[in-house]
């Protein structure tokens, strides 16, 4: 019943949207962009030379004679034989997290110890008293005792506040003595299992160093975010974002405090990019109103609520992302399931009814098989449903047998390209040389006739589209190794990566007509980049520099 709402809704929607195109191209153009080597992702006309904005839309496409002659009033940018293209989606991406790691103290690659002194004195100057200070990146491998030398300092320079300097290995952390207080650590308090407080060997007393299960002694502590430094968070990871050319993200793992800070931000008209926002399944205050009265699309583009997130395993580095059979390299074990099946399929059949989507992270062979017939009974439930564009993020590891179910299912499959270069030192010991190949494969996937868009998963790895779009071509560590690719079977072209980047990250959205492409009734996001993109070499992609970003027609970044 609310999927027919939810469509007739849409459909009026289109309709509205339609007459205002064709009003606009009764009235002038707002800006023509020329002379620049467009590529538009359109079969017909793949490169173009021009085209006109309205307001957030693009209008017209075409020759620089025939846009400048058509729109005489519009204002002309020229784009100097630049090559654009349309503004990347980033179709799996952790904002807040992004932001946070922005927002800590930076100690990462600092060795000398008044410069720790300095970056956090700055810190304390800015930071309201009683307010948490959290930095990340002092060398714990190598760095505890000159950590512990300056540590008296340290906690002099931050009196009200209290501090947790994460080490970049995280096995230890340095905590100031306002923290420790706080977390009521003196000489006498013991050693949790598994942790050490280290300590000064002739007072006794803490020296702000807590290692491995102690680190949690002080971590509990730091409150959540408050919903302004949430905002601030996603401001920051919007910025990063349009530096890297993604003007689109799908946010995927959104809690209430999120989303609050989103729409106060909406409101400020400061998201950056435009989000589509995958919802937490784990807050059930949030989701039950999306499963009673479905998605919200906003008239704007700038963020739509439409999908739930579910985890149903966890990851094949630390061997939780459930398998099959034991892994290869730990007879015993497994990996873990977080959501049974049944749970899914409920979720599942309520979201069909409700016209929302489904995204659950499945890593292991048997989460995806899983997660496959949790989708195929809640389809025959609902089979009224048809254009549901359920998805599986990662389908990492998977049964050979399971690949065209996705297609048969019509589940979308949503893959990472640096993972498998970063994976590939251990990702064959953890699941032996006949898994391997069902893994990061995503050129069986596409021989199936399943939709893969690409993406980061960033901030576990970097947000660079660029490098996802040389592993996806090369499977190669940026450095080149091994030579020839891991698996090099699985390698995409230019094209399929291309769509991967773009049309596919619309489509994961429902938003292929209004993203990933530069033609007539399209958002106005687009990029403008140093390289070709259409003819340079695998390698040349991780040289390209995104010279300005356009977000609905406005220019958001520019590197000059
Ligand atoms: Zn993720």
């Amino acid at each position: 019943m609310k999927t027919h709402i939810g469509r007739i809704l849409w459909g009026a929607f289109a309709l509205v949207s339609l007459l205002v195109f064709s009003a606009c191209d009764e009235r002038t153009a707002d800006h023509v962009f020329v002379n620049g080597s467009i590529m538009t992702m359109s079969e017909v006309e793949p490169v173009v030379e021009a085209f006109a904005v309205a307001g957030d839309w693009i209008i017209d496409v075409g020759d620089e004679e025939e846009i400048r002659s058509a729109y005489p009033g519009a204002e002309v940018v020229n784009f100097g034989g630049k090559t654009v293209m349309p503004g990347i989606i980033e179709s799996h991406g952790h904002m807040l997290n992004l932001g946070r790691i922005a927002m800590r103290v930076d100690l990462q690659g600092v060795y000398d110890p008044q410069e720790v002194v300095r970056r956090l004195r700055d810190r304390v100057a800015e930071t309201p008293a009683g307010d948490w200070i959290e930095g990340w990146g002092w060398d714990d491998g190598a760095w505890r005792e000159q950590m512990t030398a300056i540590s008296e300092e340290l906690s002099s320079v931050s009196p009200d506040n209290p501090v947790w300097l994460a080490g970049l290995h995280g096995y230890n952390g340095w905590a100031n003595a306002n923290a420790l207080e706080l977390a009521e650590i003196t000489s006498q308090t013991p050693d949790p299992e598994g942790g050490q407080i280290l300590r000064d060997p002739t007072t006794g007393a803490p020296t702000g160093i807590l290692a491995n299960a102690a680190i949690g002694l002080v971590t509990r502590l730091v409150p959540p975010l408050t919903i302004k430094q949430r905002e601030r968070a996603f401001e920051i990871a919007g910025e990063e974002l349009l530096r890297n050319g993604l003007t689109s993200v799908h946010d995927a793992n959104i809690f209430r405090e999120d989303l609050q800070a989103l729409r106060s931000l909406e409101a400020q008209n400061k998201l950056g990019v435009r989000y589509y926002a995958m919802l937490s399944c784990t807050d059930e205050e949030l989701i039950e109103p999306y499963l009673t009265n479905g998605p919200e699309i906003d008239p704007d583009h700038w963020l739509t609520v439409r999908s739930i997130k579910v985890f149903q395993d966890g990851s094949l580095g630390t061997r939780s992302a459930l398998m099959l059979e034991p892994y290869s390299d730990a007879p015993d074990v497994v990996g873990v399931s977080t959501t049974s099946q049944e749970e899914l399929e409920e979720l599942a059949v309520r979201s069909l009814r409700a016209g929302m989507q489904v995204a659950t992270h499945a890593i292991g062979d048997r989460s995806n098989r899983i997660t496959l017939d949790a989708y195929e009974a809640a389809l025959r439930a609902v089979p009224e449903a048809t254009d549901h564009r359920f998805r599986i993020e990662h389908a990492q590891v998977m049964a050979l047998e399971d690949i065209p179910r996705f297609n048969e299912l019509g589940v979308i499959s949503s893959m990472q390209p640096v993972h498998a270069t970063s994976d590939m030192p251990w990702a064959e010991d953890r699941v032996g040389p006949e898994r391997i190949r069902g893994a990061y494969a995503w050129r069986s996937f596409l021989d199936a006739g399943v939709r893969v868009p690409l993406n980061s998963d960033f901030p576990a790895e970097t947000l660079n589209p660029f490098y996802g779009m040389y592993a996806a071509e090369t499977r190669q560590t940026p450095d080149g190794h091994p030579e020839g690719g891991w698996y090099p079977e699985q390698c995409l072209t230019r094209e399929e990566v291309l769509n991967g980047y773009l049309t596919e990250g619309a489509y994961a959205a429902f938003e292929e007509d209004l993203k990933g492409k530069i033609a007539p009734g399209m958002l106005a996001d687009f990029i403008v980049i140093s390289d070709d993109i259409r003819s340079i070499p695998s390698e040349d992609l991780l040289g390209i520099k995104v010279e300005q970003t356009y977000v609905g027609g406005k220019l958001v970044y520019d590197s000059h």
